[in-house]
């Protein structure tokens, strides 16, 4: 039998809440976690991953090196960038991008760290592209960085809710980019991994995976809907998730983190998904 928490009134997200796939995939991966997180704004008991320090360590590289890619597009000349090169991880993963760049971009538009955002089933679902790259008219391409120690399979990748989430935010927000509406064909999303830089993942749009994107989101966001109505929250019924998980001493899956070079990081996608969102504010308040 699956466990549930059942609060006795129905509850509301907090006011201006945006859905993104961060949030989707939680409510995918695990209710009883979306309760926590958005609902509650439960604080965190306990670490994601031990070793804390090395693992915030790497988080920080990863974020080091969004930025810096981040002012490469902007123009900032290589020359200024490397002069900020102060750390070898960093300075690995910026050779390997200098060495292998995602090929094949499109040229005419090219914008870093892009806000998207659309209004979907009385919701606003919103997306943060790394890198939006257009030729208008003919094509558009995400491209997202990943740092991770692993370069996940294509079908794990498959399955996260960015690779369908980005796309279909991008479809219905992007034009402005693309100089009218954007055709899902001509959209694709490149997934560029810094420990692998000649191993990208890419995913090509069409309109039907629009077509069902938009009732599978639409679905969640009225699942997500009726779990506050009804005040039920399962956990998960996958104890892998809860292994990696910052809740888990409150639902009673364990004191002991996982570690992150345990292979079952590999199994579950993506984990450097939720590194990367990983509150700074909250390290300090760890209680082990
Ligand atoms: S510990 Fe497991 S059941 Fe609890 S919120 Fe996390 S993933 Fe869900």
């Amino acid at each position: 039998m699956t466990a549930m928490h059942k609060d006795r009134s129905a509850a509301a997200l907090p006011e201006g809440f945006e859905f993104s796939q961060g949030v989707l995939q939680d409510l995918v991966d695990c209710p009883r976690r979306f309760q926590l997180q958005y609902v509650n704004a439960q604080p965190w008991p306990a670490v994601e991953v031990e070793p804390v320090l090395e693992r915030e360590i790497y988080n920080q590289r990863g974020r080091q090196f969004h930025r810096l890619l981040e002012r490469y597009y902007t123009g900032v000349p290589l020359e200024a960038i490397e002069t900020t090169l102060s750390e070898d991880q960093l300075r690995t993963w910026w050779n390997a991008f200098l060495r292998e760049p995602p090929l094949n971009l499109p040229q005419e538009v090219v914008l870093p760290e892009v806000r998207l955002a659309t209004a979907l089933g009385g919701q606003r679902l919103i997306c943060v592209i790394d890198l939006l790259a257009v030729d208008p008219g003919r094509r558009l391409v995400i491209v997202d960085w990943k740092t991770g120690r692993f370069r996940p399979s294509r079908e794990a990748m498959a399955q996260r809710l960015q690779t369908r989430v980005y796309p279909f935010v991008a479809v219905e927000a992007a034009g402005r980019f693309f100089g009218g509406p954007v055709e899902p064909a001509r959209v694709s999303m490149v997934y560029w991994f810094a420990n692998y830089p000649d191993q990208p993942h890419v995913f090509h749009y069409d309109q039907a995976q629009h077509d069902q994107t938009r009732t599978y989101l639409e679905g969640l966001l009225k699942e997500a809907e009726d779990r506050l109505a009804s005040g039920a929250w399962e956990m998960t019924t996958d104890e892998r998730m809860c292994s990696f998980c910052v809740y888990r001493s409150l639902c009673g899956r364990g004191i002991a983190a996982g570690h992150e070079t345990d292979e079952r990081m590999i199994d579950l996608g993506d984990v450097e998904l939720d590194w990367e969102s990983l509150r700074l504010e909250d390290v300090d308040e760890i209680a082990y």
